[in-house]
C-alpha cells in the first residue's frame, strides 16, 4: 500500500530579524528559519543543521541531489517585487550533493568542484577546534568510525562557532556536548529519523521512536573489546 505523499518541508530565508524560540539564537536578515506550527526555529533546532544549502540554478543537479538525500527541504524567500515566495534552492545532505555532482559532471570536473566546496567549508571552520573536538569524541567513543568522528566534530564546531563565538567554544567541549553531538549524528545517519520527518512526523514523536536505536549504537561505540 502506497502512503500518501506528505507536504514538502519548507525553510524561509528571512528579510526581518527574528529569534529561535528554542535556543534563543538571533536570526538575522538573510538567515534560514523554519516554522514549526508558527514557531520560528533555527536550522539546528529544527534538526536541519546537518544539511547543506544547494542554490537553485542547475535543475538536473537539484533533482539528483534531492533524490540522493534521505531528507530534503525547500528554501523559499519572499519576493517583494513579485509578491510571492520564490524557491532559492534546497537543503540536502552533503553526500547527496557530491553524488549528484558526480552524476552530472565528468570525473575531472567533479574533483575540481569538490576541492572548491571543501575549501569553502574549511574557511567556515577552525581546524584546531575540529581536531580537538574529534579527539574528545574518540576518548568517549573509541569505537566510533574515524570518518564519522570527523564529520561529527565538523558539524558541532560549525554549530558552536555560529552560536557562541570561537573564544567560548572550548567551554562547550564538555562531555555532555559531545554526547549530544554524537547522538544527533546517529539520529540522522543510523536511524530512519529523517524519513520520519519527511513523512510529516513531529520532531519529538520521531525522536522518541528512534531513541532505543540511538542508545544501542552509543553503547556499541563506547564498548572496547579486551584484546
Ligand atoms: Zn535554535
Amino acid at each position: 500500500m502506497k502512503k500518501q505523499k506528505s507536504k514538502d518541508l519548507l525553510v524561509y530565508i528571512i528579510r526581518r530579524d527574528s529569534q529561535c524560540a528554542e535556543c534563543g539564537k538571533e536570526l538575522l536578515h538573510g538567515s534560514f528559519l523554519y516554522l514549526e506550527k508558527g514557531t520560528p526555529l533555527c536550522l539546528s533546532c529544527a534538526d536541519f543543521g546537518h544539511l547543506e544549502f544547494l542554490p537553485r540554478g542547475d535543475m538536473a543537479l537539484t533533482l539528483r541531489a534531492r533524490k540522493n538525500s534521505k531528507i530534503s527541504v525547500i528554501v523559499l524567500q519572499w519576493s517583494r517585487t513579485r509578491k510571492r515566495y520564490e524557491r532559492q534552492g534546497v537543503l540536502v545532505e552533503q553526500t547527496a550533493i557530491e553524488q549528484a555532482m558526480k552524476q552530472c559532471l565528468s570525473d575531472a570536473e567533479f574533483r575540481k568542484e569538490r576541492r572548491k566546496r571543501e575549501a569553502m567549508r574549511r574557511v567556515e571552520l577552525d581546524e584546531k577546534y575540529v581536531s580537538e573536538f574529534a579527539a574528545q569524541i574518540q576518548n568517549l567513543f573509541p569505537e566510533c568510525p574515524r570518518k564519522e568522528t570527523l564529520r561529527i566534530a565538523e558539524y558541532a564546531c560549525k554549530k558552536y562557532s555560529g552560536r557562541v563565538g570561537r573564544t567560548a567554544m572550548a567551554k562547550e567541549f564538555d562531555s555532555q556536548a559531545i554526547v549530544l553531538a554524537v547522538k544527533a549524528h546517529i539520529r540522522h545517519e543510523h536511524t530512519n529519523y529523517d524519513e520520519l520527518l519527511m513523512k510529516g512526523r513531529e520532531r519529538f514523536t520521531a525522536r522518541d521512536q528512534v531513541e532505543n536505536k540511538i542508545n544501542q549504537i552509543l553503547e556499541k561505540w563506547q564498548w572496547v573489546e579486551d584484546k
